[in-house]
């Protein structure tokens, strides 16, 4: 209605003019009417064009939900594109009626799984939320990161469910990094914590979650996660552009039918916001895309001792007598000396040289020597001979090919929107602003989520 307004007060002086002078050559009077009327009509053409459009929307109220509800949901190594892969309707009904990062969402550096889905979930970098690396050791105890540690120790910064728990709220997760860990008010509930286990068929994990909707509305939790180890699985395993991946693709995007279908048939799914990320992406790999490390001999001899993880995050830690900076500068003699096969795809760094646009150096847990390797391209100790194709991630998040998804469909989502792309340590506010919570401090902008999300009708 507003719309139609503004544009008769834009067309309203150029119609009665015409209508004036339609029968007689214009006087100088008639003239000088008829040009002001144009300029008056350039300028609300202008004032036009340039105010906020007068049909932009604005949040849309809660039919049936007291409060909102935010289900972030994460499909492992769905690399940006392969939504464009084959038919995904569902995952399309939630791109067409939301907003989506237009060129993907950007992982933390090391573009790997327990680093991106805890950055996600804490708004913080790496050497911040301390899960710096899939595995890794204590510098001081020697403990050792595995992918199954829940020790509170190891998981610094504030998840969502401990943010949640803090205001009295409740969230629920099914399977994501961090969510068993005890932390703060988070004490892993039994009825809302589910333990690890990859052999759950996706269509159960989600209709656990859409049983959650079954409780009385005050009992629903607020916050639900969602994760599914696919596509990553295939990817790592043929490389992103094998079919195999598409049929993965193609069965991610029939369990997010599920969630919506059940949604919608429980008279939810307009009211629920749904959140779709991946981790990170994925690029192919082959066997003639190698550097070794013992063809640095010559200059220096790396032991195996002191490599913490070979590939694609080539992180060291020299022992001994020998000093992380020397270590440093003759790996990179060699490898710049043309005499390293593929030297030229691997560069090392102290951590603390690293570009800044990495987040990588601020943890004591992060080796002193980490190498970045080019895309595609892998690090061993020796020629072991081994013929392999397959997929990896975990190089610089600067690679179109590590980036992912991401989707917001909800009341707070402009419908068919293009944002551009952006951290995922931005998200931990979007979901906390969604809520109306106030979060933890973090590595995200206060501004984003206003930049993204509806204004308050
Ligand atoms: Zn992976």
């Amino acid at each position: 209605m507003e719309s139609k307004k503004q544009d008769e007060d834009v067309e309203e002086p150029l119609l009665t003019n015409t209508g004036s002078s339609s029968s007689h050559k214009p006087s100088l009077i008639q003239s000088l009417i008829s040009a002001m009327s144009l300029i008056t009509a350039i300028t609300f053409a202008v004032l036009f064009f340039s105010l906020p459009s007068p049909t932009k929307s604005t949040t849309r109220p809660l039919r049936k939900l007291p409060h909102p509800v935010v289900i972030l949901i994460s499909s492992d190594g769905f690399r940006f594109g392969y939504q464009f892969k084959t038919l995904t309707p569902n995952i399309h009904r939630l791109i067409n009626n939301g907003t989506e990062a237009q060129t993907g969402l950007i992982p933390v550096f090391p573009t790997l799984t327990f680093p991106n889905h805890y950055s996600i979930v804490t708004g913080l970098y790496p050497p911040h939320h301390g899960i710096i690396n899939n595995f890794f050791t204590d510098p001081i105890t020697g403990d050792k990161f595995t992918m199954a540690s829940h020790e509170s120790k190891w998981w610094l910064g504030q998840p969502l469910w401990e943010t949640l728990a803090n205001h009295g709220l409740t969230a629920a997760t099914y399977f994501w990094p961090g969510s068993e860990v005890k932390k703060g008010l988070w004490t892993c509930p039994e009825q809302f914590c589910k333990h690890y286990n990859g052999s759950v068929d996706f269509e159960d994990r989600v209709d656990s979650v859409l049983e959650y909707f079954d409780l009385p509305l005050h009992d629903i939790p607020v916050f639900m996660t969602l994760y599914f180890e696919d596509p990553d699985h295939q990817g790592h395993r043929v490389g992103p552009d094998d079919d195999e991946v598409t049929d993965a693709v193609s069965r991610i995007d029939s369990v997010i039918g599920r969630l919506i279908n059940g949604l919608e048939q429980k008279g939810f799914f307009e009211d629920v916001t749904i959140i779709m990320v991946g981790d990170h992406g994925m690029v192919g790999t082959c066997d003639q895309k190698l550097v070794f490390l013992d063809d640095l001999a010559p200059w220096v001899k790396i032991q195996q001792s002191w490599v913490h993880s070979y590939t694609p995050l080539l992180a060291i830690w020299p022992t001994g007598n020998y000093s992380s900076r020397d270590v440093a500068v003759k790996m990179n003699q060699g490898l710049s000396s043309g005499q390293v096969e593929n030297g030229n795809k691997l560069k090392v760094f102290l951590k603390e040289d690293l570009p800044w646009r990495l987040h990588y150096a601020d943890s004591d847990r992060i080796p002193p020597i980490i190498g970045l390797v080019h895309e595609g391209y892998k690090v061993e100790m020796s020629r072991t001979g081994k013929k392999e194709c397959g997929g990896a991630h975990g190089y610089d998040n600067a690679y179109f090919s590590m980036r992912t998804i991401f989707i917001g469909h909800g009341p707070q989502f402009a419908r068919g929107k293009k944002i551009p792309s952006f951290e995922n340590v931005e998200i931990y506010n979007l979901i906390t602003s969604i809520l109306n919570i106030k979060g933890a401090p973090n590595n995200g902008s206060d501004a984003f989520p206003k930049s993204v999300l509806l204004p308050n009708a």
